[in-house]
């Protein structure tokens, strides 16, 4: 089978943007040993290399790709991201992030709006990335970027060992597993069933289509998904859209005969983007997302944050709150020597109502009779929106206590 986009390893650049510069800092001789070794420098990975870093622990983050690069994201900021940011020192605005305050909803030919119960915002995973990673250095973090994690084992009971693209090591007595999407060998997340395939694309909306967007994130459902469109900084827009491989099989695997069906299915998208510019080659893309997945385990000395710990659908647009949420519980937990198996346990628990409900709203939206109703229901009783927005939100304060006695790790 031969895809017609880029997977997200391989993601494309617009051509007519400047990559960051790599900072990253030349490690001649990296100690034997580290205090905690963070996999993965995306939001959960650098969210707990800031906090461990400002608490004095020596960390060192490694990150497989040299500078930040576009993400198969939605890049809707909830109200709770956007509190956990701030609390990192990660001013939003002065990134150019875009005040989101309205959802709209979208299906066959009807749709409908609804304000926001909190304050919402939008911003480009590169920038985001960006400012995250710059922070961690800034925080005394070692950040070791295109350097690929391939295998993770223990050499002794209290010692972890990664090992690199090159095969060097790294070794520390606690690990943060965050690789998001991508699975260390050895600590695989279960299939998913659906074999879900993302895109996401940028576009330049002609100036009418730009201003009616603006401040709102729209959702459209389509047969076998749903997908999302919000302007981001820049004047652009981010169409994001999931859609499970079976339906992709059906337009031949193609981005384009896809773009024109969700089209035809959800005449709003179609209107859009007339005579909208797309600002990428391809699309960025992804496959196997298992959405509703919760670690239920893990080992001693391993702490498993952001999509690592758990995946919620993402209409939601709470990923990256969730990730901002482990990392923090994870860092509390390990500072006050909460043991990882024990801290994963209580995360689950803490999570396992918001996933399900996100679940059960996801299977809500792939039916064609609510395709049918939701706007109408929405236009009836706007409410609707913003308690299923309040329902599928991870809870902030204190979800995942750490215990009180210290516990040797
Ligand atoms: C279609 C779609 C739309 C979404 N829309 C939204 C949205 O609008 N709002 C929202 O809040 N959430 C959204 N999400 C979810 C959100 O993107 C994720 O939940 C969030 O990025 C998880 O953060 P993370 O730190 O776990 O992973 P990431 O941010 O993906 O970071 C993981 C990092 O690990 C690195 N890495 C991977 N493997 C290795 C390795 N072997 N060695 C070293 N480094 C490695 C990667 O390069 C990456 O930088 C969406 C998800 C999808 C699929």
């Amino acid at each position: 089978m031969q895809y017609q986009y880029a997977l997200e390893r391989y993601s494309v650049s617009t051509g007519s943007e400047k990559e960051s510069p790599v900072i990253t800092s030349t490690l001649n001789r990296i100690p034997v040993q580290e205090e905690v070794l963070v996999l993965g420098g995306g939001v959960a990975g650098c969210a707990a290399s800031i906090a461990l870093a400002r608490k004095g622990r020596r960390v060192t983050l490694i990150e497989r790709e040299p500078t930040p690069r576009h993400k198969v994201c939605g890049e809707f900021l909830s109200g709770e991201a956007l509190e956990d940011l701030h609390a990192l020192g990660i001013d939003v605005a002065s990134l150019g992030a875009v005040p989101i305050d309205y959802v709209r909803l979208a299906a066959a030919r009807r749709a409908a709006e609804a304000p926001l119960p909190f304050t919402a915002a939008s911003l480009t995973r590169r920038a985001l990335d960006t400012a995250l990673i710059a922070e961690a250095i800034a925080a005394g973090v070692r950040v070791e970027r295109g350097r690929s994690v391939q295998a993770l084992s223990r050499t002794t009971a209290n010692v972890w060992q990664a090992t690199l693209d090159d095969g060097a090591t790294r070794e520390a007595p606690t690990v943060f597993l965050a690789t998001g999407k991508h699975d260390l060998r050895g600590y695989p997340r279960p299939e998913d069933p659906e074999r879900w395939v993302a895109f996401k694309m940028y576009f330049r909306l002609a100036p009418a289509q730009a201003a009616e967007l603006a401040r709102a994130s729209e959702l459209m459902l389509y047969p076998g998904g749903y997908g999302g469109i919000q302007p981001v900084e820049g004047g652009i827009a981010n169409l994001c859209c999931v859609v499970q491989q079976r339906h992709l099989a059906r337009v031949g695997h193609r981005w384009e005969n896809f773009l024109a069906k969700m089209q035809q299915d959800c005449p709003h998208l179609a209107m859009r983007l007339a005579g909208a510019e797309p600002l990428l080659a391809k699309p960025i893309a992804v496959t196997h997302i298992p959405y509703g997945y919760i670690r239920a385990t893990t080992e001693n000395g391993l702490y498993c944050i952001g999509d690592q710990a758990a995946v919620i659908p993402s209409f939601t647009g709470d990923g990256i709150s969730i990730a901002l949420h482990t990392a923090r519980c994870a860092v509390a937990a390990y500072l006050a020597a909460e043991p990882a198996p024990l801290f994963q346990a209580k995360l689950r628990s803490a999570l396992l109502a918001q996933m399900r409900l996100a679940e059960f709203a996801a299977d809500g939206l792939n039916n064609s009779f609510a395709r049918a109703v939701l706007p109408f229901c929405l236009r009836v009783w706007p409410g609707v929106m913003g308690v299923t927005a309040k329902l599928t939100r991870v809870a902030q304060h204190a979800a995942v206590a750490p215990m009180q006695a210290p516990v040797e790790i």
